[in-house]
């Protein structure tokens, strides 16, 4: 429900509306322009605007000569030094925390291989000790540090800060990081969604992107996706938005953990990936299983089936029609439920990322844009714009450091 707003709301709503404009214009703005943005006043403009400065999130960079009569413009920029979010992305196989400054970018970055325990008290631990690190290799003030994200594997309990039933970290059930970090670093501490982060990265890293409707197709262990609908991120009414794994794209596909048969999920996990190539002898049989037949189900140990998997997409890329045949597969699937969500959403940009897509990218985007294009062609609606995303491996834990950016400096969070 809208709510009336008070002056300190009005007041904050007014700079997180400079903030946003600035954000989205990197190069700088004069005042007069930052008035026709945003539509307030000159004289409110140079009010807040001096607030700011003082508070040290923008600075004035020189004079810029305007058209016609008058003095040069002063121009302003957002101070990348002004502000600094933590970011710290909980996958279960590797731990990265990441410093972001007010302008998105990464200004330190470090990297752990979860505890081997699987252990909740040892990955805390783990994390305490990778932002300690972070912040002395940075050297960022701490009063500069405007507070931590955490992104994890869904479902959450947003709530209470906690990591609901984590199906491939069953060690994290119920964890409580938020309040430990809050606890060990003094700092607010906010946890979301990997794949709601992941979207949340990608707008604050291309602020000028001027598309309002964004399908962020994260890919690791498993598959989800985050949104950005009219602009605004849309977490879903427990923060849960994008849990699509078990939407079924092939009733003839592997079995589910479900009961069921070719969840998405299931069908894009990178394992399900590596057995098909193996049964098809698109890739090399690994060590570990010699002399084992390849069935649905063979264990293969998690580093054994990243690599297998990068070596799958090395041998699309060389040209191998088995190799091919596995990702075309994976392509159809991804490509229905794709489809299906543009048609649900009215979606004009899709993303896909994660740290599964990199290594397949190439063909995946081959394989996937074709059908996509007959599904708009068939439904006689616009082609959607289809990326990589640019963030890369660290998307999650900049979109857990964008939600704190976000939470602080967005006129959308504080009109919420
Ligand atoms: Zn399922």
């Amino acid at each position: 429900m809208a709510k009336g707003a008070n002056f300190p709301v009005i007041a904050a709503i007014n700079e997180t509306l400079l903030l946003d404009v600035l954000r989205r214009a990197p190069a700088g703005l004069s005042r007069v322009e930052m008035a026709r943005e945003t539509e307030l006043s000159a004289q409110a403009v140079s009010n807040v605007s001096r607030r700011l400065i003082d508070r040290g999130l923008l600075r004035e960079v020189g004079n810029r000569a305007v058209r016609g009569p008058g003095k040069p413009a002063t121009i302003l920029q957002l101070d990348a030094a002004g502000a600094y979010a933590i970011g710290v992305h909980l996958d279960p196989s590797v731990l990265t925390c990441v410093l972001l400054d007010l302008r998105a970018q990464v200004v330190a970055r470090t990297r752990r291989r979860p505890p081997q325990s699987g252990d909740a008290g040892d990955t805390v631990e783990l994390v305490t000790e990778a932002i300690t690190e972070l912040l002395a290799a940075s050297g960022v003030h701490r009063d500069r540090i405007v507070g931590i994200g955490v992104a994890g594997p869904g479902p959450i309990d947003a709530e209470a800060g906690v990591l609901v039933r984590p199906r491939l970290a069953p060690g994290w059930t119920g964890f409580h990081l938020p309040d430990r970090l809050h606890e060990a670093f003094g700092l607010p501490t906010t946890l979301t969604k990997d794949v709601t982060a992941a979207v949340l990265a990608e707008e604050w890293t291309n602020p000028i992107s001027e598309r309002q409707n964004t399908a962020f197709i994260y890919w690791g262990t498993g598959v989800g996706v985050g949104l950005v609908l009219d602009g605004a991120v849309h977490a879903g009414s427990s923060q849960n938005a994008g849990d699509v794994g078990h939407s079924v794209v092939d009733p003839t596909g592997p079995q589910c953990v479900c009961g069921r048969r070719g969840c998405f999920g299931e069908v894009m996990r990178p394992y399900r990936l590596v057995i098909d190539a193996l049964q098809r002898g698109a890739i090399p049989m690994p060590p570990e299983l010699a002399g084992r037949a390849v069935d649905d189900d063979v264990p293969i140990r998690l580093e054994t089936v990243d690599s297998l998997f990068h070596i799958l997409g090395q041998s699309a890329a060389l040209g191998n029609e088995a190799a091919l045949a596995v990702l075309d597969r994976a392509g159809q699937s991804l490509a229905l439920y794709v489809a299906n969500l543009i048609a649900l959403l009215d979606i004009d940009q899709v993303v896909f990322g994660g740290p599964s897509w990199p290594a397949v990218q190439e063909h995946m985007m081959k394989s996937i844009a074709p059908l996509l294009a007959a599904a708009a062609e068939a439904s006689g609606t616009q082609p959607v714009a289809l990326v990589s995303s640019s963030i890369g491996d660290d998307v999650a834990a900049v979109g857990a450091a964008s939600l704190v950016m976000e939470r602080n400096f967005s006129p959308r969070y504080t009109l919420r």
